[in-house]
C-alpha cells in the first residue's frame, strides 16, 4: 500500500518544493508522512469543515492549496477555527499536506489552468523568479546497450531542450577497463584488461531530477560498475515565476471579456474595474491575491489582470495607468486547479489511490 510519503512524491514531482516562496510552509501540516494512504483528499483550505468531511469519507491524506500555519500559531486552542481544524485531523489520523507557492508558480499549476481555461494563446511568464537549474551527465555505455540506456535516463526527464526530449549526444570510443579480484565483470575476465567498444551519452539533467534519472541509469546500465560525469551548467533551465499573461485569439471588450471569466469561473456575478467598452487582446492572470502584480502586466503589455482580493486603490491606480482589473473571487480562481492535481494524483499512483475533491463550499462570498 502507498503512503502519504508516496503519493506527496508524486505531488513534488509536479510542483517542486524548489519553487516555493521563501518562507512559505509548504509541506506536511499535521501528521505522518508514513501513514498508509487508500483515499486522497483535495481542497483549497484547511477548514474544519473540509477536514471532518476528509475524516467523514474516511480519507487519509488531506492535501490543500492553503495552509493551517501560515500565520505561525502560538496556542492550541481548540475551539478556534484552526485549532479545531487540527484537533480534529489529529483525532482521526488524518495526515494533511499543503502545496502553495510552488502549486501556483509550476508549470501546469494555478495560473496555467487559468490561462488555459481562459484560452489564452502565447502564454508567457508574468513574474519570472528563477530559472531551472541543470547538470550535465555523461554516462559510458557499452553499443549494445545504448539504446536501453538513452530510453532510460530521458524517461526518468533527462533530455530536455524547450519543446524537445531526448536530446543527447552520442560519441563513439573505445572504453578500457581491468577487472579487480572478487569483480564480475559484464565483459572479459579478471585479471585481464579488456578493451570495449562504448557510446559516450551526454545530455541536460534538471537539477532536481538527477537522483530519478540516475537511478533510472543505474538500473539500466549492465556494467557492475558504471562510469559517469555530473557536473553543474551555468546554462540556464526554463524560467519559472507568478502569474501568466497571453493573448486573446480575438479582440473583446472588457465587459464581454469578464462575462466570459464569470462564466468559465462558474460564477454568479463578476466585479470589474476600467472602460467596459475598452477593447482587450493581451491578459495577465495571477491566482489568488495579485493586485501587486499590476505593474507587471502593464510591463508586459497587458491591457486587464485577472485577479483577486483587489481594494480601492489597486483598482484605481490601475485603471489610471491603463490597465483594467476584472477581480474575480480567490476561490475561483484557485479551485480549478484542484482537477488538475487529482489527474496529477491519478496518473503518477497509477490509480492505487482513490482522488476526491471536496465538496465543500470553499468561495466564502455571496451576491446579493
Ligand atoms: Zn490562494
Amino acid at each position: 500500500m502507498l503512503t502519504a510519503r508516496d503519493v506527496i512524491a508524486v505531488v513534488e514531482a509536479f510542483a517542486p518544493t524548489s519553487l516555493a516562496f521563501p518562507d512559505d510552509p509548504i509541506g506536511l501540516q499535521v501528521g505522518r508522512a508514513d501513514k498508509p494512504v487508500a483515499k486522497v483528499w483535495l481542497a483549497l483550505d484547511p477548514s474544519p469543515a473540509v477536514i471532518a468531511e476528509a475524516a467523514q469519507a474516511g480519507a487519509d491524506l488531506l492535501i490543500t492549496h492553503h495552509e493551517l500555519f501560515y500565520q505561525p500559531l502560538k496556542r492550541l486552542d481548540t475551539q478556534s477555527w484552526r485549532g479545531r481544524a487540527i484537533a480534529t485531523a489529529i483525532q482521526n489520523d488524518l495526515t494533511v499536506y499543503a502545496a502553495h507557492t510552488n502549486l501556483d508558480v509550476t508549470e501546469g499549476g494555478v495560473n496555467d489552468v487559468l490561462a488555459e481555461l481562459f484560452g489564452l494563446r502565447n502564454v508567457e511568464i508574468l513574474d519570472r523568479l528563477s530559472n531551472e537549474r541543470l547538470r550535465k551527465l555523461v554516462v559510458f555505455v557499452p553499443l549494445s546497450h545504448a539504446d536501453r540506456v538513452r530510453d532510460a535516463i530521458c524517461g526518468a526527464g533527462a533530455g530536455f531542450i524547450g519543446r524537445y526530449s531526448h536530446c543527447t549526444f552520442n560519441t563513439p570510443g573505445q572504453g578500457t577497463f581491468l577487472a579487480q579480484d572478487g569483480a564480475n565483470p559484464f565483459l572479459g575476465q579478471v585479471g585481464e584488461l579488456t578493451r570495449a567498444d562504448e557510446i559516450r551519452v551526454e545530455t541536460v539533467v534538471p537539477e532536481q531530477l538527477t537522483e530519478r534519472v540516475i537511478c533510472a541509469m543505474l538500473d539500466a546500465h549492465p556494467y557492475e560498475e558504471v562510469a559517469y560525469d555530473l557536473y553543474p551548467l551555468e546554462v540556464m533551465g526554463r524560467p519559472f515565476g507568478i502569474g501568466r499573461v497571453g493573448d486573446l485569439d480575438s479582440a473583446r471588450s472588457l465587459g464581454e471579456f469578464a462575462d466570459f471569466v464569470r462564466q468559465q469561473l462558474g460564477l454568479s456575478h463578476i466585479r470589474f474595474g476600467g472602460d467596459p467598452a475598452v477593447n482587450l487582446t493581451r491578459v495577465a492572470i495571477v491566482g489568488g491575491s495579485g493586485g501587486r502584480w499590476a505593474d507587471k502586466a502593464l510591463a508586459k503589455g497587458a491591457q486587464v489582470l485577472v485577479t483577486a482580493d483587489c481594494d480601492h486603490h489597486q483598482v484605481a491606480e490601475a485603471w489610471e495607468d491603463g490597465l483594467a482589473i476584472v477581480d474575480a473571487t480567490h476561490a475561483a480562481l484557485e479551485r480549478p486547479v484542484l482537477q488538475k492535481l487529482r489527474e496529477v494524483i491519478e496518473q503518477g499512483t497509477t490509480g492505487q489511490v482513490d482522488v476526491d475533491v471536496s465538496a465543500v463550499r470553499e468561495d466564502p462570498f455571496t451576491w446579493a
